[in-house]
């Protein structure tokens, strides 16, 4: 499966996988050389004196790459789930000083080799699911030390494993608990936010993007505006939570500050959805908030699809709402709740998720002169991928060239 073709796909140039029957890669130096039939690869001169890696007619496709996550944090909100399954809303929790404050808590109080080692692992495993490059927020520090921390850590994490890491600073994921019920707390903080951590983000290039959580309990279109304008100042390219919890116009927002991606939706009105349909913004879908938080209600995929908008898919990896970094969990989710088909969903978290990282030039699907960054599942058929769920079925990863999972499985 190759997913041909570069630049964001819509509509239906979604359902297009570019399968290859008996396909065959050729790799050099990490990146494809050559793509295509394997006799048309065998045909190659270069590929006479290859290393030859036999998959055993399992189905390769690019590495996923997830565009949505919180890498960085110190522990589970186990505690948190009970309350939840009890009847407790994400937001009841959170104004009892849980939620995203209780992980700031958590993560101010451990240190910067204990989230490593917690980060290390989860990397391994999101590698073990296929998983290739992984968007990481900072956003559980929300002081200085503590943002700065997450995001020196992303650059070591990037530096010491194999997963290509894409930094995003989330200083604005809520207002901290030593700012709130004060006036202009919120203020206050945004102009930390401007005067002492976007200078040195910007100045050691900790971060390529500026995240911001624009919802009820969180930051207005107002206040999310200013920062996203602030980081833009730095060279950070604005990306958005929106539209999760209720309607906010952070869609909107979005579009108008030509925001690489806009994400959750779940609110997001027939305006919001032509909209998305004529922009270059990405709409990413995270069901696996809606999921762990027993919601009903998911963004609409279709109606997305249908108006045209560039719609991806990724994990939401965090403690609080999405604790999972499986993204075949992702396109099973995916197929039964958003009621995408296989191919969409797919295609959704490959090449448009690569997209929305402004990487679809070099990962994101596997073509000649791209990154040859490989997921390799024990599987028949394509659409078994979302069809097995909550097992893993992905025998081998490959990034830059070089096998960064193998796992052996008995084949059904
Ligand atoms: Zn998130």
């Amino acid at each position: 499966m190759t997913l041909g073709g570069r630049g964001a796909r819509r509509g239906s140039s979604l359902s297009n996988l570019g399968l290859i029957e008996d396909g065959a890669l050729l790799l050099r130096d990490g990146l494809i050389a050559a793509a295509g039939t394997r006799t048309e690869v065998e045909a190659q001169p270069e590929a006479r004196a290859a290393e030859k890696l036999d998959l055993g007619g399992r189905l390769a496709l690019p590495g996923f790459v997830d565009s949505h996550t919180h890498l960085i944090h110190a522990a589970s909100r186990a505690e948190e789930y009970e309350l939840k399954i009890a009847g407790a809303t994400y937001e009841e929790i959170a104004r009892k000083g849980g939620g995203i404050l209780n992980s700031v808590k958590k993560l101010r109080a451990a240190t910067g080799a204990d989230l490593k080692k917690r980060a290390l692992a989860a990397l391994k495993l999101f590698a073990a699911y296929g998983t290739t490059t992984v968007e990481a927020k900072s956003g559980y520090g929300l002081d200085v030390t503590s943002e700065l921390k997450i995001l020196r850590l992303h650059k070591e994490l990037a530096k010491e494993q194999p997963l290509e890491i894409v930094s995003t600073f989330l200083g604005a994921h809520v207002v901290p608990a030593e700012y709130r019920g004060k006036t202009g707390g919120a203020e206050r903080y945004i102009q930390l936010i401007e005067q002492n951590l976007l200078p040195e983000i910007g100045e050691n290039r900790l971060a390529e993007f500026c995240d911001v959580f624009c919802d009820r309990g969180a930051f207005s279109v107002e206040q999310s505006k200013h920062v996203l304008q602030a980081g833009r100042q730095w060279g950070l390219v604005p990306r958005l939570h929106a539209e999760q919890l209720s309607r906010t116009g952070a869609a909107r927002l979005a579009i108008l500050m030509r925001a690489a991606s806009c994400d959750h939706l779940e609110h997001v009105n027939k305006n919001d959805i032509r909209a998305l349909g004529k922009s270059e913004t990405v709409a990413t879908l995270l069901p696996g908030c809606d999921f762990h938080l027993g919601l009903k209600q998911y963004a609409p995929a279709r109606a997305l699809i249908e108006a045209g908008a560039v719609v991806s898919l990724a994990t939401d990896y965090n403690p609080g709402t999405s604790p999972t970094l499986s993204m075949p969990m992702i396109l099973s989710l995916a197929c039964t709740q958003l009621r995408m088909t296989p191919a969409e969903a797919i295609t959704a978290a490959t090449i448009n998720a690569a997209y929305s990282l402004g990487r679809e030039k070099s990962i994101g699907s596997l073509e000649v002169g791209k990154q040859a960054d490989i997921a390799v599942f024990e599987v028949a058929d394509y659409r078994e991928i979302p069809y097995y769920f909550g097992v893993n079925r992905c025998w081998m990863t490959v990034k830059r060239g070089r096998v960064i999972h193998a796992a052996e499985q008995a084949a059904i």
